[in-house]
């Protein structure tokens, strides 16, 4: 890619996940390498099992402790988001991948799993030519300002808040 941008995907709304998910579909379309570095989760996400039909041009790696975060980071989670940090610091350094995404950063960073500067330095770090991803809910103020995207996603209805629809396999897992 000639010029990659930093594109943020935050807000409440759904579709954070899977606008980077169709992002990384698109890019690898186009030929494109493409990493996927989820943090905080582990397990059967629908999306990793699809992906792997293009595991020649999508490498998705998960940093989780198997769920989400509740309350305090468990050494676990810490551990496994330093992983997450150092993979992504590697992609962005050897420029190997056009896009790189790191999924659920904004919420590793506001739960303290990868520091604020961290995130940004991250975001300073990445080569002219690779196109960088930060999805999640509660995008810091800071990497925000730093980014040439801001997408925040509205929830204007959800079905989780309005009627209790918990998250369905292939839908939102
Ligand atoms: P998707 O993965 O469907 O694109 P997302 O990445 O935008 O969604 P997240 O903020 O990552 O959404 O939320 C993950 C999951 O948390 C949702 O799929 C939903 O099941 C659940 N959830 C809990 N509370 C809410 C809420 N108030 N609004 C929306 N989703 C919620
Ligand atoms: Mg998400």
């Amino acid at each position: 890619m000639e010029k990659g941008y930093i594109q943020v995907y935050t807000g409440n709304g759904k579709g954070k996940t899977t606008a980077s998910l169709g992002l990384s579909v698109r890019a690898a379309g186009a030929g494109f390498k493409v990493l996927i570095a989820q943090f905080m989760k582990q397990g059967d996400y629908s999306e990793i099992k699809a992906l792997e039909r293009f595991s020649d041009l999508i490498t998705v790696r998960q940093f989780g402790a198997g769920g989400w975060v509740k309350g305090k980071p468990s050494d676990k989670e810490k551990a496994q988001a330093r992983e997450g940090y150092a993979l992504l610091k590697e992609a962005l350094t050897t420029g190997e991948y056009d896009v790189v995404v790191a999924e659920e950063g904004n919420l590793a960073v506001k739960y303290g799993l990868i520091t604020l500067e961290e995130m940004l330095g991250l975001m300073e770090m990445k080569p002219e030519g690779t196109e960088l991803i930060i999805t999640g809910r509660y995008a810091h103020e800071e990497v925000m300002k730093k980014a040439d995207l801001v997408s925040e996603i509205q929830p204007v209805k959800h079905y989780f808040a309005d009627q209790g629809v918990k998250a369905r396999v292939g839908i939102e897992k």
